[in-house]
């Protein structure tokens, strides 16, 4: 027996409640698995030793909430209210994207996101097959759906693209490598019924998949769903069944505190989108609350249209300085619960909690290794701090899944990132001028 790769002399913030964080210790990956993770050296020889005191390493981030094909559009509509941004920019310019635009730009977010440490998504989007072909290739985890919208009484579910990849994804895509879910989308209450609802949750539990829906987003949202159902669209959206799966719920900026109370009991993640929600002036989500009343929360960027990034840092950062700010108290959302949302909390919104979310012998070796030799990671009294308030995306130099290498001091080992680039503007931009 050999470790594949054994890393020795580093610091390891694992996540794990047991043993939150190992100095001078050693990891070691066989296969799939962290089969070493000890202060101890291990006696097992190993292929390829990576000794570096000055790399941090921890669990690979998880984006719960993207749009990767939107990157096409990064900076294309910045400063509209949702609704606007939504209505005359966005829909109107996403109905000219070609397969190939999308396809384009969704390997540049995966090129970007695995750069910065990402090792899985939950999307919602287009052409999600080729996106589940994209992420085998590239290496990388991903939740996967189309989220139907439907704006009349009655669901034809056959004539909907939407559906049909749905369906696609489960089919031939659900479990591929260990590495890809299908999940069942709702794009989101307001653009859609109850017929959508009712077929979305049985689907889902008939097959036992998660679903994907962006819920109470806008004030606008929150208060129309109220009138046009008397219920809010956590509470209509339960009452439809949506919930008895586990779902992963986008924004939940307006949440009641009932609404909060149905999540938790449902056990429906919360995912905060700080940077998309300030940006398109949706509002704060209220996530101390949330955390207070045992919603599970995870983190995510939304898409690079809204947020112009597929760094997570950026949102971890943002994240945990935000709600010191809005609620006056700096005790609010700490680093170590920030890091928790974005790792341990995303593989549970996954369904990956068995295997994957923490470092620890017999998980699955989905982790990042974090450079702390620069000038803005200098002294370190917490490791933790420095990785939530101080890092940056670019500061991870490799970034592993299921074991293997993805991205290694600016080389990306499963993506060919200059096809990517050129592709996106000889491909992808010229859609938009169509
Ligand atoms: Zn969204």
């Amino acid at each position: 027996m050999a470790f594949d790769l054994l890393f020795k002399g580093v610091t390891i913030v694992t996540m794990d409640d047991d043993c939150p964080e190992l100095k001078n210790a050693y990891l070691g990956i066989e296969g799939r698995k962290i089969t070493w993770l000890s202060t101890e050296a291990p006696t097992e020889p190993a292929t390829r030793t990576i000794e570096n005191s000055h790399l941090v390493l921890m669990p690979g981030l998880y984006n719960t909430h993207t749009h990767l094909g939107m990157s096409v559009l990064r900076g294309y509509a910045d400063e509209y209210t949702l609704d606007v941004w939504l209505n005359e920019h966005i829909w109107p310019a996403e109905a000219k994207l070609s397969r190939e635009a999308v396809g384009a730009a969704t390997a540049l977010s995966v090129a970007e996101a695995i750069a910065s440490g990402t090792v899985s998504f939950t999307d919602m989007y287009f052409f999600m097959p080729d996106l589940a072909e994209l992420c085998l290739k590239a290496g990388c985890m991903a939740n996967l759906t189309n989220g139907p919208m439907c704006f009349g009484p009655v669901y034809d579910k056959e004539n909907d693209r939407a559906w049909r990849e749905i369906t696609t994804l489960h089919r031939d895509y659900h479990n591929a490598d260990g590495r890809i879910k299908a999940d069942v989308g709702i794009h989101g209450e307001y653009t859609s019924n109850p017929a959508v609802w009712e077929l979305v949750a049985g689907y889902a539990g008939e097959h036992r998949l998660n679903i994907h829906v962006h819920l109470s987003e806008t004030k606008k949202e929150h208060e129309e769903c109220l009138a046009r159902h008397g219920l809010t669209p956590a509470a209509v959206l339960a009452k439809h069944g949506v919930f008895d799966n586990r779902t992963t719920a986008a924004h939940c900026v307006w949440v009641s505190d009932e609404d909060m109370d149905i999540l938790k009991d449902k056990g429906v993640t919360a995912v905060h989108d700080p940077g998309s929600n300030l940006k398109l002036a949706s509002g704060v989500q209220r996530t101390h609350t949330l955390l207070e009343r045992g919603v599970n929360v995870s983190l995510a960027t939304d898409s690079a249209c809204a947020i112009n990034t597929n760094d997570l840092f950026f949102e971890l950062k943002l994240a945990a300085i935000l709600h010191k700010g809005v609620d006056l108290e700096p005790t609010r959302l700490p680093a170590a619960q920030v890091l928790k949302m974005a790792t341990k909390n995303g593989a549970f919104s996954q369904g990956r909690e068995a295997e994957s979310g923490v470092l620890k012998v017999g998980m699955d070796a989905d982790l990042i290794a974090v450079d702390m030799d620069k000038p803005h990671l200098i002294p370190c009294h917490s490791v933790v701090s420095n990785l939530v308030y101080a890092a940056r995306g670019s500061d991870v130099c490799m970034t592993l899944c299921k074991g293997r290498v993805l991205y290694e001091q600016g080389e990306w080992k499963t993506l060919d990132i200059e096809r990517i680039k050129y592709d996106m503007i000889h491909t992808a931009l010229p859609c938009l001028k169509g």
